[in-house]
C-alpha cells in the first residue's frame, strides 16, 4: 500500500525546507512541521499503520533520533515493541556496533545486543526519517541482522534519489520511501 495523491499532497506540504543547515549548499527536511501539524502526523501514522499492520512484525527498530519519534509511535499502534539504534556511547548495557562512512570520516551506530532476543528470528521494521547516502540504515540493516533478528523493510518519510542510498540498501533488504525526492 502507497500513499493517495491527497494524502501525498498533505505530508509532502507539512515538510519545511532549510537552506544550507546545518552547512552551506544542504537543504534539510524539517519534519518538526510535519510533527506539529495535527492532519499531517495523523495522515502519516495512519498510513505506516494500514501498510504494516499485515507484515507480523515482532519490533519497530527506530534510529537515533528522529526515527524514534515515528518508530515508537508506530510500535504502539501496531501493539509490538521498539528498540532504538543510537550513536555510539549512548546505550547502557552491552551492545554492538557498526561504523559507516560520512561525507568526511566515519561515525558508529549501535543496538543493544539483547534488544530482539525475546523473539526468536525477530522480525523487524527500520524506520528513519530520511534517507541520502544511505549509511546510517544499511549500518543499521546489519546491526539488526547481527543481533539475530531479520529486517523485513526499511521505511522512511524522505528517500533522496539523488544519492544512491536507496539503491544500496535494496541490496540488503525492501526500500520504502514515503516520499521521493528527485
Ligand atoms: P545518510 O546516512 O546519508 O542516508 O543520512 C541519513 C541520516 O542523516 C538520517 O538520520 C537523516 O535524519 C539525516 N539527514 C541526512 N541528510 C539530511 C537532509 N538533507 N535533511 C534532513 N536530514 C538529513
Amino acid at each position: 500500500m502507497t500513499l493517495s495523491n491527497t494524502e501525498r499532497k498533505i505530508i509532502e506540504n507539512s515538510i519545511r525546507d532549510v537552506k544550507d543547515f546545518p552547512k552551506p549548499g544542504i537543504i534539510f527536511k524539517d519534519i518538526t512541521t510535519l510533527l506539529s501539524d495535527k492532519e499531517a502526523y495523523g495522515v502519516l501514522m495512519n498510513h505506516l499503520y494500514q501498510r504494516y499492520k499485515g507484515y507480523n512484525l515482532d519490533y519497530i527498530a527506530g534510529i537515533d533520533a528522529r526515527g524514534f519519534i515515528f518508530g515508537a509511535a508506530l510500535a504502539q499502534m501496531l501493539g509490538i515493541g521498539f528498540v532504538p539504534i543510537r550513536k555510539k556511547g549512548k546505550l547502557p548495557y552491552t551492545t554492538i556496533s557498526e561504523k559507516y562512512s560520512l561525507e568526511y570520516g566515519v561515525d558508529e551506530i549501535e543496538v543493544h545486543i539483547d534488544a530482539f532476543s525475546a523473539i526468536p528470528n525477530a522480525r523487524v521494521l527500520l524506520i528513519d526519517d530520511l534517507i541520502a547516502t544511505g549509511g546510517t540504515a544499511n549500518a543499521a540493516a546489519k546491526l539488526i541482522k547481527q543481533a539475530g533478528a531479520s529486517c523485513l523493510e526499511a521505511c522512511f518519510i524522505i528517500g533522496l534519489n539523488f544519492f544512491d542510498g536507496q539503491k544500496n540498501l535494496k541490496e540488503i533488504t525492501n526500500v520504502y520511501s514515503l516520499i521521493e525526492v528527485n
